[in-house]
């Protein structure tokens, strides 16, 4: 059952990048306010998370780690309105049984808090434990028990590369979050709650494009698109710096990029890519995130619409602001 279980983690968990994504979006379900990540040797020895969120009660420690069991989801119409982060019930399981994890929870009516380990897919017992209110998440050597696996990671320099990727597409979601990144003891970021999206993205892109961001704002035909996008002179010769965010989720999406290169066409020097921040609303009943695991695809009940509108919000600003 175990070999099983840390197969079929590979799906969810390729890379320490893939954990601290789980565990991040796991915080900001249980309300958390503040974030703390400390990572080791680029998440292979160690990715800590700390959070001040809700919470998990002793009787429930032991079923966190159990796969497919989410308190997220309880109907099937609630599978077609996806609100929080997760929902699949499966990131907990498939981390504790490729690595070796000690959660330590409390909640806000509990006088102490609780720990368990799990050891790739060994689980202890619940044991108390002293710690403040919320959720501690330690996660060891992921794969050491999979050398195919384990030989498969980089450096460490590029796996924090991508666990700090990670790191700024949620960080740029939810800017009414503190959050701290900090690895081999250095710390990479420390960003206070609260800040503004302008400030974040000066914060963790780059100050040239935080000076030089235009704001949208455009509310038609149920669809919100609100936008740090960068005057056609500030581009970049990569399309890495595209971020669309659907509901507070990181996407990627094959018809906003379309919109977004429709929208710069005739602006740009040849070879250049937009800069863009795109946080969509739209109803959650109005697309499917149950596309994919890592629910960065998503699939639009009516892609047309959402093209349509990204476009027409993006190419009106662009005509009017001269630069
Ligand atoms: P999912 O997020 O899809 O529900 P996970 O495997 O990521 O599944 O987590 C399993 C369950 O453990 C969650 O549904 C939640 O009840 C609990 N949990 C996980 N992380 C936290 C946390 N940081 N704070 C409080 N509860 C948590
Ligand atoms: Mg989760």
């Amino acid at each position: 059952k175990n070999m099983v279980n840390m197969i079929a983690a590979g799906e969810v968990i390729e890379r320490p990048a893939s954990v601290v994504k789980e565990l991040l979006e796991n915080s900001i379900d249980a309300s958390a306010d503040r974030v703390h990540l400390h990572i080791e040797d680029g998440g292979k020895k160690l990715i800590q998370i700390t959070d001040n969120g809700t919470g998990i009660s002793a009787e429930d420690i032991p079923d966190a780690f159990e796969p497919h069991a989410t308190s997220k989801i309880r109907t099937v119409e609630d599978l077609t309105s996806i609100r929080s982060m997760g929902f699949r019930g499966e990131a907990l399981a498939s981390i504790g049984s490729i690595a070796s994890v000690k959660l330590t929870s409390r909640t806000k009516d509990s006088i102490q808090a609780n720990s368990i380990n799990i050891d790739c897919g060994e689980k202890g017992e619940v044991v108390p434990d002293s710690s403040d209110y919320g959720t501690t998440i330690e996660v060891r050597n992921i794969f050491y028990k999979l050398p195919a696996r384990r030989k498969f990671l980089r450096t460490a320099n590029t796996e924090m590369g991508h666990i700090s990727e990670q790191f700024t597409r949620l960080a740029l979601a939810n800017p009414q979050l503190e959050m701290k990144l900090s690895h081999n003891r250095r710390v990479l970021h420390n960003l206070p709650k609260g800040q503004s999206i302008e400030q974040r993205i000066g914060e963790l892109i780059s100050k040239e494009i935080r000076d030089n961001l235009i704001s949208i704002e455009n509310q038609e035909r149920g669809i919100m698109v609100r936008a740090q996008i960068c005057t056609p002179s500030i581009s970049r010769g990569t399309n890495k710096f595209q971020y669309t965010f659907l509901n507070g989720r990181y996407i990627r999406d094959k018809f906003i990029s379309h919109a977004i290169k429709e929208a710069y066409r005739g602006l740009l020097e040849p070879g250049k890519h937009p800069v863009t921040f795109i946080f969509l609303e739209m109803p959650y009943e109005s697309y499917d995130v149950n596309v994919h695991p890592t629910k960065t695809e998503i699939r639009f009940d009516n892609p047309n619409l959402v093209h349509s509108q990204v476009l027409a919000s993006l190419r009106e600003k662009l005509l009017n602001v001269k630069t």
